[in-house]
């Protein structure tokens, strides 16, 4: 197997082009497991570690662009202000060692419908910026995955950044279940974005889907539901109807960590949980 260590963006961009059936590897969290199991025995493994630019974060405008490379630790410690939904759901991703090694770029690139990142960038209209020798573009989060493990990104493409809006007084929740507190895979997870500014919604809903997926139905009653102005208690009919329009966007699977059945229920709890922490959290 070869081993590919480019160390400049265009050099890592040229060596993708080149080498289309390499393995991109990150933090290798989820490369390396597959290869210690015999599931894939790659031509070539392309490592981007060594390519500065994508362990940055940084602002342009009104937006945050953070570096497909940089790891949920980092996440946590710099940009657990600026993105708390991401940073509450980077803090329940495996272990110390799994956050300091792995990236939000690594869990876009596996495309996993349980990929921990994946609701809050959801919930939060983030972009994922995907790059080539032929130019670069930038994807909705919503429009990214396509199927279990399966996305947008072309054989010569490589994940960027993501460009995400920081929260700015905007009430984020994350919430997942598992079978225990801690390196889990989730049964089920729900992302919450509450922005009073705008008066919007933003959901993501995690493994109880072949994709991560947004619940736009109950985004829109939700935002037209809810009294901005006063921000009293939320109405438990108004919370019983989003976790009912949350649960119903999902599609889950009977599977060995959880019933269809189960995960449904549980998003709708979730869902109510979220709401009423992040309604209460608002500045
Ligand atoms: C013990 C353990 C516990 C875990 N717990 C969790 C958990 O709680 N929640 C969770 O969501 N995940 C969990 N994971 C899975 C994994 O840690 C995450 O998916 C992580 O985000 C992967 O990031 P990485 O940088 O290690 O990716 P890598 O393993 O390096 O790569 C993952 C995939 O993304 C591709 N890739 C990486 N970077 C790029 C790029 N820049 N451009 C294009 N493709 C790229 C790779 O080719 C590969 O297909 C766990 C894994 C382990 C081993």
């Amino acid at each position: 197997m070869d081993f590919l260590q480019p160390s400049t963006w265009d050099e890592a961009l040229a060596a993708r082009a080149a080498h289309p059936g390499a393995v991109p590897i990150a933090g290798g969290t989820d490369v390396m497991v597959e290869l210690n199991f015999d599931r894939r025995r790659p031509p070539a493994l392309l490592d981007l570690t060594r390519v500065t630019p994508l362990t940055e974060w940084g602002t342009d405008g009104d937006l945050l662009r953070v570096g497909s490379g940089v790891p949920y630790r980092r996440i946590i410690e710099e940009l657990g202000d600026r993105l708390p939904g991401l940073a509450m759901a980077a803090r329940t991703v495996g272990s110390p060692q799994i956050r300091n090694r792995g990236t939000v770029g690594g869990n876009l690139g596996s495309a996993s419908p349980a990929g921990d990142a994946h609701p809050p960038l959801l919930a939060a209209g983030a972009e994922v910026e995907l790059a080539s020798v032929r130019g670069v573009r930038r994807v909705p989060v919503r429009e990214f995955f396509t199927g279990p493990k399966r996305s947008v990104l072309a054989p010569d493409e490589l994940i960027a950044a993501v460009w995400v809006r920081p929260s700015a007084g905007a009430g984020e929740q994350f919430a997942k279940i598992g079978t225990r507190n801690a390196m889990v895979i989730a049964v089920c997870s729900f992302a919450l974005a509450l922005d009073p500014a705008r008066r919007t919604v933003g959901t993501g809903i995690g493994s109880a889907a072949p994709t991560p997926l947004r619940a736009t139905a109950a985004e829109e009653f939700l935002a037209g539901a809810l009294d901005w102005d006063s921000r009293g208690a939320v109405p438990p009919d108004v919370a019983a109807e989003f976790g009912r329009l949350v649960a119903s966007a999902a599609a889950p699977i009977d599977d060995v960590r959880g019933t269809a059945a189960y995960r449904r229920h549980a998003l709708s709890v979730l869902a109510r949980r979220t709401l009423t922490w992040a309604w209460g959290g608002l500045p």
